[in-house]
């Protein structure tokens, strides 16, 4: 139940402390947006919102950065959102590129390889493993360096007041009750959420019961670039090799060998990795044992307060789409934050966050939990007849294509939302990031960095004065326009706007269902809009700009 407006929403644990009342919206204290846990998420929200030059202070209710054996593999989309918050370069030190998953079956054969389906289409190797701490690190260093953005530490959120214009967090540092205030607030203080709890949201889902070791060993020989999934029923486990020897190791544990919250003893992690190596308890970076969740929060905003991250979703890790999924939402809604405080959408546009987010989460949440159920079965009946399926799907090229190419996953695709459908031209894609030479640039490079981190107006194949026009047409969004020479032909007169070139056929490739239209391209690379000149604007869209 959300609770008044006007009366302090408190956790119980504080509601006795007393009211240390609201802070000044005009104080020192009061920023565009507060982001609450300096998690993955609220680091990768405050990085993309610093960016964008909203003023944004993170709380975070520990002194350090986490150091638990958490996300292992992070994505190609993921990547791409760093290189719009100019952290991709920082955050290439810390991957090891990676090509996917191969399946091994019951007896240890290895059944097929998981890839992409078009690998290298958002600029970036495909699932590359890392480690969750080493990236916390990262990115709070990233955010030190950032204009208007600061990180408190030791600042634990106790309370949250939303409001219609202003929000207010009460938060305790080292035992002093303090309050902020801001336009927005960004829950990303994951699973256990005192946001959410504050808010009176619950969740939908289940919890599962299975306890899973994970380890992250060091002075490990896999050198493999991609993870393994052995679903043997006897002992199911992931494999995941990383840089320098490091090794996540995660085992399905048997009833009486290890429980959450209890010591994984040294003898079970020697005898479970003696199948693969010898270790010394000083090769053990991290072991902690895992229940998993499938749940999902019934509501992601409350007024001007929104969940993120673990605090919206948890899934369990076998398609380690957990901390991809969050900073996806991240992805989606600091450019819409960034551009309401700007004054360039009206603030209608960020009911498209839950309408958008919700869905593909939802698809990731069944995704995990099937391939949790399937491959990392102990019944060894399903195990076998599971083989057997895949092995006979495996004969056809459809069949093929489905595994190998990951069809399995929900594709990351908007059909409602901030965009104006069109049946004429594919909408709420992402388009992939190829690498253009850039005319004005006069170099080869990627796709986002000729086109900046802000809208992007594209012209496939149309002349300059249409560009020209669509441009005044959706003015208030201030977007880069340029023309796509694509199909061999460049724009048909001189042009001030841009224009970017073909160089291996991939921007052809790309943008061949665009062409002849205008193609309105959202700060998260979402087409939002496709028409043809002579055609209707896309109004459904034009209603989120400011009159
Ligand atoms: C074993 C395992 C393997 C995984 N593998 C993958 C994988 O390969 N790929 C993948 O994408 N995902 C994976 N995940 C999931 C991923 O780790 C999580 O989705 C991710 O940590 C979520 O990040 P978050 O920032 O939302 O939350 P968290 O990481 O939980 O961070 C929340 C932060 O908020 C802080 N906080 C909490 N309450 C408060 C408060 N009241 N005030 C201030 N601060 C507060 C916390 O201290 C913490 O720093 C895995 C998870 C596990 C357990």
């Amino acid at each position: 139940m959300v609770q008044a407006r006007d009366r302090p929403i408190m956790t119980a644990r504080h509601a006795s402390t007393a009211d240390v009342g609201r802070a000044d919206p005009g104080s020192e204290k009061s920023v565009d947006v507060i982001v609450v846990g300096a998690g993955p998420v609220g680091l990768t929200a405050a990085s993309l919102l610093a960016t964008r030059g909203v003023r944004v202070t993170v709380f975070e209710q520990a002194e350090h950065t986490s150091d638990e054996p958490k996300a292992i593999s992070i994505d190609d989309e993921a990547l791409r959102v760093y290189q719009a918050a100019g952290a991709v370069d920082r955050l290439l030190g810390i991957v090891t590129p990676g090509t996917g998953t191969t399946y091994f079956d019951a007896s240890g054969k290895p059944v097929f390889h998981a890839g992409a389906p078009r690998p290298g289409r958002f600029g970036y190797p495909f699932k590359n493993p890392f480690a969750q701490p080493d990236l916390e690190r990262a990115l709070q260093q990233h955010l030190h360096n950032l204009p208007g953005a600061s990180v408190v530490m030791d600042a634990e959120v106790t309370a949250v007041w939303p409001g219609a214009a202003w929000a207010n967090v009460r938060y305790v540092s080292r035992g002093r009750a303090e309050t902020a205030a801001a336009r927005y607030v960004l829950a990303c203080d994951g699973g256990r959420s005192t946001v959410r709890r504050c808010l009176g949201v619950g969740m939908t889902g289940r919890s599962h019961p299975d306890d899973w070791l994970v380890l992250d060993v060091t002075g490990d020989r896999h050198v493999e670039c991609y993870g393994m999934h052995h679903a043997n029923p006897e002992r199911p486990h992931v494999i995941i090799p990383g840089a320098r020897g490091r090794c996540r190791y995660e085992f399905r544990l048997r009833p009486g060998e290890g429980a959450p919250g209890t010591q994984p003893d040294f003898v079970l992690v020697r005898s479970l990795l003696s199948r693969y190596r010898d270790i010394e308890p000083l090769q053990v970076e991290r072991a902690v044992v895992y229940r998993f969740h499938s749940l999902v929060a019934k509501r992601w905003r409350v007024e001007n307060v929104f969940l993120l991250g673990d605090a919206a979703h948890m899934m369990p890790p076998f398609a380690g789409q957990g901390l991809n999924s969050g900073i996806r939402d991240a992805a989606n809604l600091a450019w819409k934050l960034a551009d309401v405080l700007a004054g360039r959408l009206v603030s209608a546009a960020l009911e498209s966050y839950e309408t958008e987010r919700r869905p593909h989460v939802e698809a990731t949440v069944r995704l995990s939990e099937r391939l949790g159920s399937l491959a990392m079965t102990t019944n060894a009946r399903l195990a076998t007849r599971r083989d057997h399926l895949i092995r006979s799907a495996l004969q056809t090229p459809a069949g093929r294509a489905y595994f190998e190419e990951m069809r399995y996953r929900p594709p990351h695709m908007y059909t409602h939302g901030l965009l104006a459908a069109s049946d004429d031209a594919p909408v709420g894609m992402m388009i992939g990031q190829p690498r253009v030479f850039d005319a004005e640039a006069r170099c080869i490079r990627l796709l986002d960095d000729s086109l900046g981190t802000d809208w992007a107006l594209l012209g496939a194949g149309v002349d300059t004065q249409q560009l020209a026009e669509a441009a005044a047409l959706v003015k208030p969004l201030v977007p880069r326009a340029a023309h796509l020479a694509i199909q061999g032909r460049r724009p048909p007169h001189p042009t001030a706007a841009p224009v970017l070139f073909d160089v291996d056929s991939a921007l052809d490739a790309e943008f061949a269902p665009y062409l002849g239209r205008l193609v309105l391209v959202r700060p998260d690379h979402f087409v939002a809009a496709a028409w043809r000149p002579d055609a209707a604007a896309p109004n459904e869209l034009l209603r989120y700009m400011p009159c």
